[in-house]
């Protein structure tokens, strides 16, 4: 048995329609699990179903080997951090840390001990005399946090803790979160719409989107090889380009009668016809003398410093390439790009399901080898 299990779980708040439809996933000790999906699909009530807040209408929560259908959230031994952070205005910072322990038959020496060990881990030493009107929005989801820790549950679940924060802070505390995690062991379920915090936080994450699992893996395993469109264009940003393709002989023909022909490898391990073929924006190249390329008109263009982002018109949709550095490029300007075969994913039109991506590795680096070159 692992630490959290979800087995067939489904949620229905008026007996006919599901907002969480038959979830299974088995959370390990230690992870950092990631839900991610676009708001309303149901990340909350999952995570508030596994705090026990929520009642659910079928299956099986399990933690920790217990089922723990009917357990309360305070037989759980699991601590919450809400978006709003949900502290009490008229307490100071250490009696809203200290406040997560008041249930818990603790001393009042040991309570002392424990608010400023976390205290002192957050940043918060100084500020234990305030009140939460006198903080910082970065400093109030501290003291939430503190108070989660404080508690030394093994499982501690998160919703949304960081969307309150401008980017800057949240790409910070981000990085504190994962720090903190890792260092105290402890098993985290963590809910966000933002497939950055996603990518860069999860061991692994699910991608959920209208109550259902879409994907469940590795940040890298799913932006390699994304199960079905809606992760490909929900994960990496800008999205993966899609268009609807025929796909005859070995050609892949857009809906604009432009052709895009493949190998017999790739083509075989396609049976049907009606496909969306997907390129990442940084796949797009553009095309040196002699390459067979495709001609597009450029109707954008987006300078971010270390990178530009190109637009430009693909049959009936508008794509993005991605290009290092800083290019000027008037807009109505044609310019001949190129994908080379192994970038192209191929899903199906009928259901989005992926039906090829190239076998071989993406090029990760490991700084090992590249320091022995
Ligand atoms: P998310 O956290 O991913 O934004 P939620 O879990 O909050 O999504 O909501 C999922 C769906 O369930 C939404 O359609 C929402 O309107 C509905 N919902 C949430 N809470 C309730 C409730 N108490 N009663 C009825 N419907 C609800
Ligand atoms: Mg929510």
């Amino acid at each position: 048995m692992k630490k959290v299990d979800l087995l067939n779980v489904s949620k229905s708040y008026d007996g006919h329609h599901y907002v969480i439809h038959e979830i299974s996933v088995s959370i390990e000790t230690g992870e950092f699990f990631v839900l991610v999906g676009p708001s309303g699909c149901g990340k909350s009530t999952m995570l508030r179903m596994i705090a026990g807040l929520e009642n659910i209408s079928e299956g099986e929560i399990w933690i920790e080997g217990r089922k723990a259908n009917h357990l309360l959230p305070h037989e759980r031994d699991i601590s919450m951090v809400f978006q709003n952070y949900a502290l009490f205005p008229h307490l100071t910072v250490e009696k809203n840390i200290r406040f997560g322990l008041h249930t818990k038959k603790i001393s009042k020496q040991e309570q002392k001990r424990r608010c400023q060990e976390a205290a002192e881990m957050l940043g918060l030493t100084e500020l234990l005399d305030r009140k939460p009107r006198e903080l910082s929005g970065g400093q109030r989801q501290r003291v939430a946090l503190a108070r989660a820790i404080v508690t030394q549950s093994s499982i501690c679940l998160m919703d949304e803790p960081l969307s309150n924060l401008d980017a800057k802070l949240r790409a910070k505390m981000r990085s504190e979160i994962r720090q903190i995690q890792r260092q105290l062991g402890i098993t985290m379920i963590y809910v966000t719409h933002d497939q950055i915090e996603a990518m860069t936080m999860a061991d692994r994450m699910m991608v959920l989107n209208k109550g259902e699992i879409q994907q469940i893996g590795r940040p890298l395993d799913i932006y390699n090889r994304p199960a079905n469109t809606f992760v490909a264009s929900f994960i990496g940003s800008p999205p993966m380009n899609l268009a609807k393709v025929k796909f005859e002989g070995n050609v892949l023909i857009f809906e604009d009668g432009r052709a895009f022909a493949i190998s017999e490898k790739v083509s075989k391990t396609v049976k049907e016809k009606d496909l969306l073929i997907g390129i990442r924006p940084e796949a797009i190249r553009l095309a040196r003398n002699g390459e067979n390329a495709l001609v597009v008109t450029t109707v954008n263009s987006e300078i971010l410093g270390t990178e530009t982002f190109i637009s430009f018109q693909m049959a009936n949709v508008q794509w993005v390439a991605r290009w290092n550095g800083q290019w000027n490029i008037p807009i109505g300007k044609k310019i001949p790009i190129i994908v080379n075969e192994q970038d192209i994913f191929l899903f199906s039109a009928k259901n989005g399901q992926r039906l090829y991506s190239s076998p071989q590795e993406k090029s990760s680096f490991s700084l090992e080898e590249e320091i022995l070159l």
